[in-house]
């Protein structure tokens, strides 16, 4: 399990792979599009399997969220904190956090082909994409991606964060062990419903921090009556709180085109993304997926593909609750063809997409998810109407009971989540110590 999750050139979520659970989700109507959304099984969640991409959100996205608290020249010293950038030494980057940040160099195979053909285009260069100011935000171009992978080391928060803290006499980790439900009385979290090595046991708290995901900590949240109440009445689940839980939750739709671009084995999945002013994303990922997830495999029909990315969509999805019973999957629905102008700006990347591979595009682009859902458990202001939890992450109406991963954040940033997710956690850590 430590090769896998360490292991940054590679993505360990193949069919066999033991650190992944999937889920199934339906990514659009009409027609309906089946596919898996996959979520990191392991200590550190998904952090400990993603690509590494580690690009924090941009001012513009945090300033929007307009939640107090969390400015954006709140969070800065957040993002600082977290992270050793080992490419740039200046007031924007921190060089003492423990995920080390850097960036490829020099690129080769398709990737090189890929900066080549943009800025062909005319595209400009941009040195540090993780740069971006409120004065100063980043024009488009394109740019090397600040990697929280060293020397081919996925540096992930599991490990950077919990493994060094795992002498403290005040900490225990329970592996193997599975929250079913928190357990609240009168209006108060005071313990959970697990299953372990041992069977069931209950486990007591005065205080609970989730941090199970947008999709955990949701079903967690819906499971414990805690949820849209009408919905959870349905199922028979005696409802804490009527929060919108699972609604209006958002992730990155993604359209996919092979290329016949030459792989780049022993390189992690992605070091440069194309940004648009339309809010795209354009990904030359190093490989195909097999040889992406399992090595070098030498299939011609495993090619290295574009990915078209839309980074502020307007669809929004939903998780909800299938069934009270744990076991059960959530229902989970992306909804990515919801929004006609979604649809309509996909095209035209695909289109950009084209122009910039030209004629080494194989096939048309087929619907995909960047896997990065969020915002299942949204955070805001008192009189929020769509808010779960208040801006210091404490759910509302239910004492003792904070979120703090992916499901709080008010809306998707601009860039992948992960960078951001951890940020929230650095900043939200001061708010539970607070109480
Ligand atoms: C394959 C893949 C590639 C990705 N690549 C990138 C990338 O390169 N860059 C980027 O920015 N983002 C990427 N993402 C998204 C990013 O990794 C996630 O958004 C982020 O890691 C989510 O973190 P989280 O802590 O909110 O939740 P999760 O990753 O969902 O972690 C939740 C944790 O809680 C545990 N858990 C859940 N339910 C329970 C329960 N009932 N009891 C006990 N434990 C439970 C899970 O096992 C897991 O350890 C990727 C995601 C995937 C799946």
């Amino acid at each position: 399990m430590h090769t896998q999750i360490t292991d940054g050139l590679r993505l360990p979520i193949g069919l066999a792979s033991s650190v992944v659970k999937r889920y199934p989700t339906t990514l659009t109507d009409a027609p309906k599009r089946y596919a898996q959304i996959m979520r990191g099984a392991v200590v550190g969640g998904s952090g400990a399997v993603n690509g590494g991409y580690f690009c924090r959100a941009l001012p513009t996205d945090v300033d929007g969220w307009a939640v107090d608290g969390w400015s954006w020249a709140e969070v800065l010293p957040h993002f600082k904190a977290i992270e050793n950038d080992l490419d740039f030494d200046n007031p924007l980057h921190g060089s003492d956090g423990p995920i080390t940040v850097r960036r490829v160099a020099e690129f080769d195979g398709c990737t090189a082909a890929f900066v080549e053909s943009v800025q062909a285009a005319g595209f400009g260069w941009i040195a540090d994409l993780n740069g971006s100011t409120p004065d100063r935000p980043l024009p488009p171009g394109v740019g090397a991606v600040p990697l929280n992978i060293d020397g081919g080391t996925r540096v992930g928060p599991g490990g950077a964060f919990l493994a060094p803290a795992l002498h403290r006499s005040n900490l225990t980790l329970l592996p193997d062990t599975r929250v079913r439900r928190i357990l609240i009385a009168d209006g108060r979290a005071g313990g959970l419903e697990c299953v372990g090595p041992d069977g069931a046991t209950v486990l007591t708290a005065d205080r609970i921090v989730l941090s199970a995901g947008a999709i955990g900590s949701a079903h967690l949240l819906m499971l414990s009556g805690i949820g849209p109440a009408q919905a959870l009445r349905s199922l028979g689940v005696p409802v804490e709180a009527d929060l919108p839980v699972g609604v209006g939750t958002v992730d990155h739709p993604e359209w996919v085109l092979p290329v016949n671009w030459p792989p780049t084995h022993g390189v992690p999945p992605l070091e440069s993304v194309l940004t648009t002013d339309d809010g795209l994303e354009i990904r030359p990922y190093t490989a195909g997926f097999g040889a992406m997830t399992s090595g070098p495999r030498h299939d011609p029909s495993d090619q290295p593909h574009l990915g078209v990315t839309l980074m502020r969509p307007r669809s929004r999805g939903r998780v909800a609750l299938a069934s009270a019973d744990p076991d059960v999957d959530p229902v989970i629905e992306h909804r990515y063809d919801s929004e006609t102008d979604d649809v309509a700006l996909l095209r035209s990347g695909a289109e950009l997409a084209h122009e910039i591979a030209g004629s080494t595009v194989q096939s048309e682009a087929s619907w995909a998810t960047s896997q990065h859902l969020c915002g299942t458990a949204r955070m805001g202001g008192d009189g929020d109407t769509g808010a779960v939890v208040d801006t210091r992450c404490r759910v509302f109406g239910i004492d003792g009971l904070w979120v703090v991963d992916g499901s709080i954040l008010p809306a998707i940033p601009s860039r992948g989540p992960h960078a951001t997710i951890v940020m929230a956690g650095h900043r939200a850590a001061e708010f539970v110590t607070a109480g």
